[in-house]
């Protein structure tokens, strides 16, 4: 397929550099890589490198810039944040463009990402000029505890592919509201929607050095003088639970503060007395968004026995007609996946659960000719312990089972070492008020097939993460509290 002119534009006006210290330059040595967009295999252009040698640039720039970040007011940081939403929703078809041909979802949900991504960067300026603190007695009266709070300092902020845009603006925009500085690493796959958004920031006022962007192919040899490096403070992942181990080991040798967004295995339930139109709308949404390339894709699918076949049987007929093609096509519902490795391993839980005893009611089958496609697919009767219940599927494929009480799902729902997000479609207010304390995720979508919102806190518990990012709570995880005990003794004397 040959490039649109609009493309090329959108992708020539990318910066291609590192972002170091406010300067674009090019890597140590020199050295780039290409970018593909996977509905195609085409390259859409070369980006630098960046080497162990710019990480330590981009941490001595952030470390030179710390202190005067710190200083300015939280009026200012605020107003940046601000401008910077207000551009990218002025330019949001160019940044849903950008995102499309460099990770492949349609420019509907690119559009999607984008007005997301934005209301991060929204968000944490209102909660910039709310940091407080607090004042009190201490408890025998002799002391006064005031407690204020501080940005923790220079942050590595790691991100993934499958939302370019929204991700790193869910760190940017607390870490800029906290007044920290930071270095992002963006992944390789996607490096260009990054770089846009930090041309962005730029240019809506962030000062030379606050934020730092070093896209390379080597992630662990770049990342690794930076996490040893007791400059740093903070480490903001996002990304699969197996890299994020080995960074929270690498983290310990420094006692670094971690947010960790990881991987998850979401349960999606549907009980006996659900609003089952409801349930297949909601998911379409859980399952399909982002090409089912999502951390809080719905993985595993429980059906209450009597209403499972119904359930199925319209699932099917809403996922057969999805129009699969490249996501730049106004008509396209659904994009590629992200890459050949990506399809393969869809394509190999497929065939796991297939000789496991599933059957596939839909799809299953990889398509000939370039680019990554995989068609929706649905599996029903998909045994217990197959991979495709144990592994995240990160592709469009609902593997469904059936249950028939309340214990056994809830027991199946909490049967994996993930704990991001569960949905639960039942219209009985005392089920799912008990189901959704029962479920052991960080969140939980009630008859709602989405949860991502700016104003909650999106995390999750066992080896799906630590930490939350948005909410109140979100800066948070920018902040240091400092503790000051004001002498008092004597105060309890009433001055004559
Ligand atoms: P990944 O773990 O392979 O990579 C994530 C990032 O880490 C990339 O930038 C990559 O270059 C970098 N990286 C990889 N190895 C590294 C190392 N040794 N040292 C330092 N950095 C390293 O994940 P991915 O394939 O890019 O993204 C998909 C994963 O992200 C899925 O597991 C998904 O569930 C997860 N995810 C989680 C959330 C969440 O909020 N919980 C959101 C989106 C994606």
């Amino acid at each position: 397929m040959v490039a649109s002119g609009s493309e090329n534009e959108v992708v020539g006006r990318v910066e291609k550099g590192l972002l170091i210290d406010g300067q674009w330059r090019q890597a140590a040595g020199g050295g780039t890589f290409a970018v593909e967009d996977p509905a195609t295999g085409r390259t859409l252009g070369e980006i630098s490198d960046a080497t162990p040698a710019d990480a330590m640039a981009a941490l001595d720039a952030a470390d030179r810039a710390r202190a005067k970040w710190a200083a300015v007011p939280p009026r200012r940081r605020a107003e940046i944040l601000r401008r910077a939403h207000d551009l990218l929703i002025a330019r949001r078809h160019e940044f849903a463009l950008l995102i499309t041909l460099e990770m492949g979802k349609s420019l509907g949900e690119s559009l999607a990402e984008v007005d997301y991504g934005a209301n991060y960067l929204r968000w944490f300026g209102e909660e910039a000029v709310r940091i407080d603190g607090s004042w009190k007695v201490s408890e025998d009266g002799t002391a006064r505890v005031l407690v204020t709070r501080h940005p923790v300092g220079p942050c590595l902020l790691i991100t993934p592919w499958n939302a370019p845009l929204a991700m790193p603006a869910r760190k940017i925009g607390p870490a800029v509201a906290a007044g920290c500085t930071m270095i992002v690493k963006p992944a390789p796959q996607a490096p260009l929607t990054t770089a846009a958004l930090a041309g962005v920031l730029i240019e809506a006022g962030l000062p030379d050095g606050v934020l730092n962007t070093i896209p390379t192919t080597d992630a662990a040899a770049v990342t690794e003088p930076l996490l040893r490096d007791g400059r740093l403070r903070k480490l903001s992942f996002t990304g699969s639970t197996p890299v994020g181990r080995v960074l929270l080991a690498q983290a310990a040798g420094t006692v670094l503060r971690t947010s960790m967004e990881l991987g998850g295995n979401a349960p999606f339930i549907v009980c006996r007395d659900a609003d089952l139109d409801a349930a297949v709308e909601g998911a379409m949404v859980a399952k399909l968004r982002n090409v089912g390339e999502a951390c809080i894709a719905a993985n595993r699918f429980h059906v209450h026995a009597a209403v499972a076949e119904e359930f199925s049987e319209k699932l099917v007929s809403r996922m057969s007609t999805l129009v699969v093609g490249p996501g730049t096509d106004p008509a396209t519902d659904l994009g590629p996946l992200i890459d050949d490795r990506q399809r393969r391993k869809v394509a190999d839980l497929v065939d796991d659960a297939v000789a496991a005893g599933a059957r596939v009611r839909t799809g299953g089958d990889v398509p000939a000719g370039p680019g990554y496609f995989y068609p929706p697919t649905v599996l029903t009767d998909v045994p217990a312990r197959t991979r495709i219940t144990r592994e995240e599927i990160f592709g469009p494929v609902a593997a469904i089972r059936t249950f028939t009480t309340e214990a056994d799902v809830l027991r199946d729902a909490n049967d994996t070492e993930f704990g991001l997000v569960s949905y639960l479609y039942t219209r009985d207010l005392s089920q799912a008020l008990r189901m959704s304390e029962h479920l052991e995720t960080g969140m939980v979508g009630l008859n709602r097939g989405y949860v991502s919102d700016p104003s909650a806190p999106f995390g999750g518990v066992k080896q799906s993460g630590i930490g939350r990012e948005g909410g109140n709570t979100g800066i948070d995880e920018y902040l240091e509290q400092k503790y000051i005990a004001i002498d008092a003794t004597g105060s309890a004397a009433v001055p004559r």
